[in-house]
Formats: C-alpha cells, structure tokens, sequence
C-alpha cells in the first residue's frame, strides 16, 4: 500500500513538474539571435504590436570599428560616413554612441508581462550590439560607418522589424510600433510622433497639419490635437497609468524650450505602413527601484491607448 502511494505520489510529482515545465516553455518568449548576436528578436508574436529598442546593447565586438570618429564633412559637401575615412581635408562630423541604460531590459520586461499576465505575446527586437558600434536607429550610413559587419548587423535589426510589420499588415490590417528609449535630459517621458517642439509648443495644433505624424491612421480617428495632446493619446493615458509626467498630454501639452526627441529613423521609417510611437523614458522609471513596477504600468498604458484608439487586434 505504501509502496503503491509512494509510486503515485512520484507519477504525480512527475507529471505535475513536466506540466510545470511546459507551461514555463508557453509562458517565457523565446528569442532568437540576429546577426553575429548584435539583436535578438521574437517573432511569434499574436497581436498587432512590435516592441523595439535599439539602443539598450553594450556588446563591443572588437572587429568593428568605433563609431565615436564620427562622419568626415568636406568643403561643399554634406556628410559622408566611411570608417577608413583619415578626413585630412575636411572637418569631421559628430555622432551620438552613448547607450539608452537599461531600455532593452525594460523593453523585455514589457513583453514579458503582456504575455505572462494577458497572454498577449508582441513582435520584439532589441539591440545587443553597444551604439558605439551600431546605431540601429540611423539610416545606414551614419549608423555602420559603412563597415560590413555593422551593415549585416543592421540589416538584421530591421529584417526583422519589417518581417514583424508584414505580418502585422497581413493578419491584422493595422498595429503599432513601439520605439523604447531612455533619455538623461529630464524626470519626464518624452513622447515622440515626429513633431518637433516648435509645433507642439503652438497654441493650435491643426496649425500643424502640414508635418505627417507617425500615427496618421490614428489621428484620423478625431483630430490632431486629439490624438498628440487629447484624452486618448499615449501622454495622457501614460500620466493616467501613474507613469510621471509626460509630454505632450493633456496635462503637459506643450515641451517648451529644453531639449525634444521627436522620433528617429526607427519612428519615421515604417510610417506608411504601421503607426509609430517613440517614447523616450526618464532615466528613473527604467533604472530605478520601481522599474519592474514602472513596466507592468506601461503594459497597462499599451493596451488601454490600443482599446481606447480602437486598434488592439488579437
Ligand atoms: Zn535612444
């Protein structure tokens, strides 16, 4: 009898720990590697939302040169972007190479509780290569320096952002690209849809018209100055969900003078097939002690802004 027990005890420890184990394998997404480890990537995503960090990585490959040299500018001429350019008759260019701390990192944790608690598992890419040796959001130039190892790199990055938007297209008609960055300018989020802050510091925003947002299918649902600084855009609805403040919102319209972010290549690249949104996060909400707490509060934005602006399709 004892023997007996103790037998279906052990079936049941085994089977209850081999379930265990496969709901862990459903629960946790799985990545997959890019180019050389300079991203990785999820692809089975279920839901019409792509998450993308390009600037979290702090892999150093040693092969690839440093981008901090910068461009070369030659009298009369724009910019060029060579890595073996001695630049002996011109004046050099300056890059930005430092790291958005921690935005891969809260990128991950995002994904990781819409999937675990809502079961909905999005399209993600995130940098591992360090900026100083990619910028993954540049167009390809300025971000490899033209060497061939950083243009297989960056061509990995958006393969497979363009593979995770064709499929969005494909399945659902319409989604959203998020672009999670970090800034050291300020305690505030930075809301970027590709107006500068001369035009989101202006009274009317209908007087904008003439600069495409990165939500244009979205703005087309009420107006502009509804969906950067209204109700149902993505500043007000993070303020909501207890995310500090942000701009611009309803109750932080307008940036003022100090320095803006409105959206990179990343932001602006894909806009004539996926709405786009950066956000740029203040050094505390993705680094500091609440960080975990901070990422399920994004979640909580996401998919209210996608319910609210009618575009959350499963
Ligand atoms: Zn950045």
């Amino acid at each position: 009898m004892v023997t007996m027990l103790a037998a279906i005890y052990v079936t049941y420890f085994a089977f209850a720990s081999l379930s265990f184990n496969v709901a862990q394998q459903q629960q946790s997404l799985q990545y997959v590697d890019g180019y050389r480890s300079s991203c990785k990537f999820h692809q089975g995503g279920n839901f019409n939302l792509i998450l993308s960090a390009p600037h979290g990585g702090s892999l150093m490959p040693t092969d690839v040169p440093d981008r901090t040299q910068g461009g070369c500018r030659r009298p009369g001429s724009s910019c060029t972007w060579i890595y073996n350019d001695a630049c002996l008759d011109g004046r050099r260019c300056a890059t930005t190479t430092v790291q958005d701390t921690l935005s891969g990192e809260f990128a991950e944790n995002v994904a990781e509780e819409l999937n675990s608690k809502y079961g909905l598992k999005p399209f993600v890419v995130i940098g591992k290569w360090h900026r100083k040796k990619v910028d993954f959001n540049r167009e390809i130039n300025e971000a490899t320096l033209n060497h061939p190892e950083a243009i297989s790199a960056h061509q990995s990055y958006h393969m497979s952002l363009e593979h995770a938007i064709n499929q969005i297209q494909q399945q659902y008609g319409k989604g959203l690209l998020i672009d999670v960055h970090g800034q050291g300018v300020g305690n505030f989020t930075m809301v970027g849809y590709l107006l500068d802050s001369d035009l989101l510091n202006r009274d009317d925003l209908q007087t904008t018209l003439g600069t495409t947002t990165s939500i244009e299918q979205i703005c087309s649902l009420s107006n502009r100055t509804e969906c950067i600084r209204g109700q149902t855009s993505f500043g007000t609805i993070m303020e909501k969900n207890e995310l500090g403040i942000a701009y611009p919102s309803m109750a932080h319209p307008k940036p003022g003078n100090g320095t803006f972010f409105q959206g990179g290549y990343i932001t602006r690249n894909y806009i004539s097939k996926i709405n786009a949104i950066q956000t740029e996060l203040p050094y505390d909400m993705r680094a500091g002690s609440y960080k975990l707490l901070n990422s399920k509060r994004y979640v909580r934005a996401l998919i209210d802004y996608m319910t609210v602006n009618n575009l959350l399709k499963t």
